[in-house]
């Protein structure tokens, strides 16, 4: 029996059309590639349906409505279908592979979220070797996760970041190794990949609209500016500061700024601005400080995870202090858990 995938294609370069004003989604348009790509019928191929999204997106547009579009989605379709690839923009790919394993809890059949650098109509594309792979992935192999497939790698969604704004290699997931690296073969590391857990449903966990945000630290910023980031209705930040998670303990304004906020409830994480490592917050006195102003740790989760996960926890209407021992917890494999 031949494996069957469902397509959701939410727009993105892989399924553009040129323009005189550039690049645009067009409808129906990616079905008429993918209608004449004769490998797409091969019998080593599995069947899939595409269902195109309305209106078709660049990703710079979506927001976590969309998520929840293509979680729900998902769980219409789950027991139809083998596995299932998101077609999707690369801008904010990471974003919704980070939002997804929260929204798809129980998870046990592969998600694959592609894209392309250069669309498929182009006679020098990217798109064709993510399609196919993601489709042989999605149908063939049993990790049940939400992945990001780009350029040969496939990694973690809530591990995953962009990389490069041109290159073909367009994604990395820096603080764990890639769950598959596609060559001549599709070689999977089947011991990073998730364990369903026996017996488990998937269930489609809603985002409400909570209110989060994201603050990269600067040289100079002002104590304003972040007081009136944090001003209410704001409930979560992710201050994305420097190195181990510092920032500048020099500056009593600054630190009064958070303290204010998070005895008020307003669950601030730290995640660091570099692309790899982990945020310790004793190291400097310039992270204790933090630490002391209530900030919590973000460990080795990357912000677009801590941002994702956020949303996720105070839809689900946890006080603060639950939002905060869930945040330093890992719950879908967002953070790599020591000692
Ligand atoms: N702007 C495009 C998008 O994110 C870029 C891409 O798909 O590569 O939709």
């Amino acid at each position: 029996m031949r494996k069957r995938v469902y397509i959701a294609y939410t727009g993105g370069t892989i399924g553009m059309k040129r323009t005189r004003a550039g690049y645009v989604p067009a409808s129906g348009f990616l079905q008429q590639q993918m209608e004449a790509m004769p490998e797409l019928k091969h019998p080593s191929m599995p069947r899939f349906d595409v269902h195109e999204y309305a209106p078709l997106l660049d990703s710079s547009n979506m927001t976590p409505r969309e998520w929840v579009a293509i979680a729900r989605d998902i769980g219409d379709h789950y027991s139809r279908y083998d596995g299932f690839v998101v077609l999707h923009g690369t801008d904010t790919m990471a974003y919704t592979t980070s939002a997804l394993p929260f929204m798809l809890s129980g998870l046990g059949k592969p998600v694959i979220v592609t894209g392309s650098q250069i669309p498929l109509c182009e006679v020098r594309n990217d798109g064709r070797e993510n399609l196919i792979t993601s489709l042989l992935i999605a149908a063939n192999y049993n990790i049940p996760e939400v992945c990001l497939y780009f350029g040969g790698k496939l990694l973690r969604g809530c591990r995953a970041v962009k990389v490069s704004a041109d290159g073909f290699a367009a994604f990395a997931s820096p603080n764990v190794p890639p769950l598959g690296n596609v060559g001549i073969d599709i070689e999977i590391n089947w011991d990073l990949v998730r364990k369903p857990r026996p017996r488990q449903r998937l269930r489609v966990e809603e985002l409400a609209s909570p209110v989060v945000s994201a603050l990269r630290l600067f040289p100079g910023i002002s104590p304003e500016l972040v007081g009136n980031v944090l001003r209410p209705p704001l409930q979560g930040l992710v201050l994305e500061a420097y190195g181990v998670g510092n920032g500048p303990d020099h500056d009593d304004a600054f630190l009064a700024a958070l303290t204010e906020a998070t005895s008020r409830g307003v669950v601030i994480v730290d995640c660091t601005q570099c692309l790899e490592g982990t945020v310790d917050l004793s190291e400097y006195a310039a992270g204790s400080a933090l630490a002391r102003a209530g900030v919590i740790s973000g460990f080795d989760m990357t912000a677009e995870a801590a941002l994702a996960k956020l949303y996720y926890l105070f839809s689900s209407g946890y006080a603060p202090d639950k939002v905060k021992r869930e945040m330093q917890r890992d719950l879908r494999g967002e953070m790599t858990v020591t000692g």
